[in-house]
């Protein structure tokens, strides 16, 4: 696992060099609000600059079903909470060059993680779905429909290497842009100053 502060990662082109061809991009969303997704659209006209140079090959603004191979860069938003996510994230790690670790989810657990102090997954869901008052329901269990959650939720350097962190809850759009700028033409990406910032 990297250090929070700088990830190293393979450059995808020389700096000052020109992009022959396009990265491939790809942004993740697991047990997270979409919040980091938002900020991400939130680079406004950037995101224009950015289309020339990557093509973003799987996300959930785009309608792809499988993770692709020969990932470059995989921006992945929120923790690890059920088994799809699981799932999700070796194959994301197998098949992509770079793995970011994107939002406070991603990095710490954050909002998601706030379950892991109350107990077993099953009993939270025997007294959300059961025990509460006025629902006293069956706990929702469609195998392939509903994914089963873990026991713990886990930040996503706790499951998979990561190669570098972008902080905040979410990560104000600035930022994501001079990260993405970073790893797109340089070996190392730093994050500084109010950059490192949570929340
Ligand atoms: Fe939402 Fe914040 Fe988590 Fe991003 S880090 S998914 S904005 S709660």
């Amino acid at each position: 696992m990297g250090a929070l502060t700088a990830g190293t990662v393979e450059p995808v082109a020389e700096a000052g060099a020109a992009v022959a061809t396009k990265v491939r991009l790809a942004t993740v969303w697991l047990g997270g609000c979409s919040g980091c997704h938002m900020s991400f659209l939130d680079t406004d006209e950037w995101l224009i600059e950015l289309a020339q140079l990557v093509d973003v090959v799987y996300s959930p603004i785009a309608d792809v079903k499988e993770f692709p191979e020969n990932v470059d860069i995989a921006l992945v938003e929120g923790a690890v909470a059920n088994e799809e996510h699981l799932e999700l994230i070796h194959q994301v790690r197998e098949r992509s060059k770079v793995v970011v670790s994107f939002g406070d989810c991603a990095v710490t657990g954050n909002v998601t993680a706030m379950r892991n102090p109350l107990g077993k997954a099953s009993s939270i869901l025997q007294y959300v779905y059961v025990e509460a008052p006025k629902l006293q329901g069956p706990v929702p269990s469609e195998p392939g429909i509903v994914p089963v959650l873990l026991d713990r939720v886990e930040p996503v350097h706790e499951v998979i290497d990561v190669d570098f962190y972008i902080p905040g809850c979410p990560p104000p759009a600035p930022r994501i842009r001079a990260a993405l700028e970073q790893a797109l033409t340089t070996r190392a990406v730093r994050l500084q100053g109010r950059d490192l910032n949570f929340g």
